[in-house]
């Protein structure tokens, strides 16, 4: 009975356990197949067990050898070598982990790979003691990745200076936006949530003007299938005008098309490339077109003036005397005069004349369609002339100064047959050059003969250039006359002596050479001469005590070398240079008066004199006595001549000869013709004179005979005929 009993026991024990260790094969099955991986590793970080997701996930093929070869999961695993202590942490307080994610090693391969994990203490259910962890791992290193990617391309769409976009054209023809990045809407000025839906939408910002060019470069990717890349103005919702930018590379999906592209701002460039256009062709103190535009515009006008048959004209305006007002009261007053010029030729020229600015003070108006022929165009440019001369004699306020100008105008017609642009502005360049001879403040039409004398003056430019080398070059003395009538010196003065054309008088071709910098050369011959003229008269007794001034072209003075150049020439002939004196023509000195002045200091230590030469015809005269260290000043010729006759001119000379002994300055009257002047001069103080009254230049030697004859010594008959003089 009892066996009988126990044996069912026995049998129920034994399904139990049967049942018992079935489950548990099933459970561990379960385990082995699940795809999380399933761990258990002991407390100090060795691995006990692991299902097959996890063995596979560490790159093992069997358990065991993946047991074999983990010894510390927290060295060995962790990219972040203290990951592990921070899961150990978060396992100690709370009793469990939960989706802790960590980039770890795939421990076979050591390839770097993102988990999940969870984890928790596994007890002894009799003590309480931990015993091992358990857990389960899952890896996401693909999410992790996308997730990363995803970052990357949202920083990437909002850092961009431009905005990115797709759109597309479904088979149906209809457009409709896939995507705007954040960068597109900064750009557009809309609102971040602004979500447009169709592509209309965004034409519609694309201004009027530039829709159509817009729309065809689209429709031209559309057929090619080749990258849409146009340039536009659009206004955004703001009311901001600003240049854009797309390129979009088209797909072809079926019948639809996808746009994948680019938006830029580009109005910083484009503005930059009006800036460098307005800087090619326009002026930037006035505003006006330049020469380069004038150039531009006048081959234009001539092809319209042939085509129909009507005349225009241009006029070569050149502002008398500006470099006087420039020197005399600076740079900013000069430029407010030529802004208000231009204003003044605006109105002048009106609606359809174009105004433009040559640089420095010359500027030409073109005016078109004026008659049906040269005559009648001539005609009508002349009346234009004639009212801009007048608008320009009108007093101009300039700040606190007040300034009456006055200009000269040339005057040409052209019908389209000239030759090209350059031919009527050099016409009228000429014309121009008419009028300032003319005496200022006139206007001078175009005459053919002028051409004639233009190239006259070319030629002599030329045969300037072998005078130069060729010797023909010669200075002669101008002797002056103290009040005694004694010679003390003379004025060298240049002759040129022109193989076909005779003598040439130097006030004709030193402008030429100052115009084209021959100057120099010149400059360099007259110090060379000079000073070995000067040391031949030192050597003899009777002619030591002569002082020879030199005209120097303010050119030459400002040239680098001429200090060095007349300091090598003094110590070469060891002249005594204080009889030496350096003569500056008072309308051409130079601006920049620290740098004269510089020069002239450097010089005056050598004992070399300094003369403002034909005083009182510039503006300017008493800022230079000012501002430079001057000796002497020669009152301009034109007075002397008139002194007799007219109270005005006896009046300034008085006052200049009184100004010249207050300042300490010698005074030297110039062109002394009679003895009437020389009464005149000698009554109100000048110490010397200098005229034809005693001589014209003459070459050295007679020069030299001249002094020493008239400075005879006292006592004898001459020398006393000269005192009752
Ligand atoms: P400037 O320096 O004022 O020279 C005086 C001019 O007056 C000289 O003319 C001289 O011949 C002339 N002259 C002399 N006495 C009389 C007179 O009683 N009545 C009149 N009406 N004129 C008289 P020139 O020689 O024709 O020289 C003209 C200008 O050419 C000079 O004016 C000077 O500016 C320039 N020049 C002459 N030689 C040189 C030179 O070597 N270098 C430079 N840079 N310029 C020179
Ligand atoms: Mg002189
Ligand atoms: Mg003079």
């Amino acid at each position: 009975m009892l066996s009988a009993a126990l044996a069912v026991v026995l049998v129920g024990y034994r399904r139990r356990y049967r049942a018992a260790l079935r489950e548990r094969m099933n459970t561990a099955e379960l385990i082995e197949n699940l795809h999380e991986g399933i761990y258990r590793s002991s407390l100090e970080g060795r691995q006990l067990a692991a299902n097959r997701s996890l063995v596979r996930l560490n790159g093992y093929d069997s358990e065991a050898e993946m047991l074999a070869s983990v010894d510390d999961i927290g060295k060995e695993w962790y990219v972040e070598p203290n990951r592990r202590a921070e899961f150990r942490d978060i396992l100690q307080r709370r009793g469990k982990v939960e989706d802790f994610v960590s980039e770890i090693y795939r421990h076979k391969t050591r390839e770097r790979i993102w988990i999940t994990e969870s984890a928790r203490i596994v007890h002894d259910s009799g003590t309480g003691k931990p015993l091992y962890y358990e857990g389960s791992v899952h890896e996401i290193t693909e999410t992790v990745k996308r997730l990363q990617l995803e970052e990357q391309f949202q920083k990437l769409t909002s850092q961009l200076p431009g905005g990115l976009f797709q759109f597309k054209r479904a088979s149906d023809g209809s457009y409709s936006v896939q995507y705007l990045s954040s960068g597109f809407q900064r750009i557009m000025g809309l609102a971040e949530d602004t979500r447009l839906l169709t592509t209309a939408e965004f034409s519609s910002f694309v201004i009027q003007e530039d829709k159509a060019a817009y729309f065809r470069s689209l429709v031209a990717s559309r057929r090619t299938l080749t990258a849409w890349d146009h340039e536009f103005r659009a206004r955004t919702p703001g009311g901001e005008l600003k240049w854009l930018r797309l390129i979009a590379k088209p797909e072809q999906d079926g019948g639809a098309i996808t746009w994948h592209g680019y938006l830029m701002d580009v109005s910083a460039r484009k503005s930059q490339a009006v800036e460098i256009e307005k800087l090619a062709y326009y002026d930037s103190l006035t505003g006006l077109p330049n020469r380069r535009m004038l150039i531009d515009r006048i081959a234009t006008a001539l092809a319209s003036a042939q085509k129909r048959g009507r005349a225009g004209a241009l006029l070569f305006i050149d502002l008398d005397n500006f470099k006087n007002l420039n020197d005399s009261q600076g740079h900013h007053v000069g430029d407010r005069y030529l802004m208000q010029v231009a204003v003044r030729l605006r109105e002048c020229a009106g609606e359809h004349g174009m105004v433009s600015r040559m640089g420095g003070d010359e500027f030409v108006i073109m005016l078109e369609d004026l008659a049906d022929g040269l005559p009648g165009g001539s005609e009508r440019a002349l009346a234009v002339a004639e009212k801009t001369l007048s608008a320009l004699r009108t007093t101009f306020v300039l700040g606190p100064v007040h300034h009456r100008g006055s200009a000269s105008i040339g005057v040409v017609a052209f019908d389209g047959r000239e030759s090209g642009p350059e031919e009527p502005i050099r016409r009228a360049d000429i014309a121009m050059y008419e009028a300032k001879g003319g005496g200022r403040n006139g206007i001078s039409l175009f005459d053919p003969a002028s051409l004639e004398q233009e190239s006259q003056r070319f030629r002599l430019l030329n045969d300037l250039r072998v005078a130069i080398s060729g010797g023909q070059l010669t200075l002669h003395f101008q002797p002056q006359v103290d009040r005694d009538g004694r010679v003390c010196g003379a004025e060298a003065l240049l002759r040129w002596r022109h193989p076909e054309l005779g003598d040439i008088p130097p006030g004709v071709f030193i402008p030429l050479a100052e115009h084209c910098g021959l100057i120099l050369e010149i400059g360099d011959f007259v110090l060379a001469r000079g000073v070995a003229a000067l040391a031949g008269w030192q050597r003899r007794p009777e002619t030591a005590h002569l002082r020879l001034a030199l005209n120097i072209s303010v050119q030459s003075f400002a040239n680098a070398t001429f200090v060095p150049g007349l300091v090598g020439l003094v110590r070469k002939h060891g002249v005594d240079a204080s009889c030496l004196t350096l003569e500056f023509a008072e309308n051409v000195m130079a601006r920049n008066h620290e740098r004269t002045a510089a020069s002239m200091a450097e010089l005056k230590k050598l004992g070399i004199r300094f003369s403002l030469d034909d005083f009182g015809t510039g503006y300017s005269s008493l800022v230079h006595l000012k501002k430079l260290p001057f000796d002497e000043l020669k009152i301009d010729g034109g007075f002397v001549a008139d002194i007799e006759t007219r109270e005005s001119d006896r009046a300034l000379v008085r006052t200049i000869l009184a100004m010249a002994t207050t300042l300490g300055l010698t005074a030297v009257a110039e062109h002394v013709e009679d003895d009437k002047q020389r009464i005149f001069l000698h009554l109100f103080g000048c110490e010397v004179f200098q005229g034809l009254l005693y001589s014209s230049a003459l070459p050295e030697e007679e020069f030299i005979a001249f002094a020493i004859a008239r400075n005879d010594p006292p006592g004898t008959e001459k020398a006393e005929r000269r005192l009752q003089a």
